[in-house]
């Protein structure tokens, strides 16, 4: 998919970065530059893991149909994604890294959660909906350190 390749890309670039900085550290010359630098691919990285999360969103929404107001990506250290009851969804930077399905069940996970603000029954009733697999790549995504 043409976001994973614009993911990789940014990825790489960033550890360029990373390597630069760690370089140039050593004569302590130019670090404000990079870290600069380092700051605008970080917000590349974030702009475009958000794009990737608004078009899953928006797929999976078409079947859910639930409101939702503001989305947010960032570098998270704790969790993959969340819900507030004001209907804003937040997900980890990350989720572009993961596979196509892992990420598709966060979002879809999240998705749900405007429907129903807990982990019910009824509320795993909406992620399988979408996701009749869901169990698996929940124990799957358990496993993937953050
Ligand atoms: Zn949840």
């Amino acid at each position: 998919m043409e976001f994973y390749r614009t993911f990789l890309t940014l990825t790489k670039k960033l550890q360029r970065v990373k390597h630069v900085v760690r370089r140039k550290r050593r004569n302590r010359k130019s670090i404000t530059q990079n870290s600069y630098a380092r700051k605008a691919v970080l917000a590349e990285h974030e702009e475009e893991a958000r794009k990737l999360a608004l078009s899953r969103l928006e797929h999976f929404n078409q079947f859910y149909n639930f409101k939702y107001n503001t989305v947010r990506v960032k570098y998270q250290k704790t969790r993959w994604g969340s819900c507030s009851s004001k209907g804003n969804l937040n997900f980890n930077c990350k989720i572009a890294t993961l596979s196509p399905q892992l990420l598709d069940y966060i979002i879809v996970h999240e998705l749900c959660h405007l429907g129903q603000f807990n982990h019910s029954q009824k509320f795993w009733y909406l992620v399988e909906q979408q996701m009749p697999d869901y169990q698996k790549l929940r124990a799957e995504l358990k496993l993937i350190r953050l």
